[in-house]
């Protein structure tokens, strides 16, 4: 069976808000948490938090391999992704640091 038979995609863009309705509710440790915003982090702490929630998901492989193959932003599967890309931190919002020669 492949990730999208596993996955409902249509219309997904994040996964804590439309875990896939082939798989428990229960079995997406973010679907139920209360701030879904350390999802997208915009620090470091958030995404620890996120980080966190992830590490007891039943869905966690499966989370990452959907983000990833569908170029997501935010953190699937504990890990941030930026355009399917893993992060190793978040970024800070802005232009970034001129570097003098
Ligand atoms: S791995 Fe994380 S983001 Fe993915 S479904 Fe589980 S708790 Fe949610």
């Amino acid at each position: 069976m492949t990730i999208e038979a596993l996955f409902d995609t249509k219309g997904v863009t994040v996964a804590y808000l439309n875990p896939t309705p082939r798989l428990a509710r229960s079995a997406w440790s973010c679907a139920e948490y209360g701030d879904p915003d350390v999802f997208s982090p915009t620090d470091e702490d958030q995404l620890l938090e996120a980080q966190e929630v992830c590490g007891d998901c039943a869905v966690r492989e499966l989370c990452l391999e959907l983000g990833v193959s569908r170029d997501e932003w935010g953190v699937w599967g504990g890990v941030l992704l930026e355009g399917g890309k893993p992060l190793e931190r978040v970024k800070r919002p802005g232009r970034p640091r001129k570097v003098s020669a």
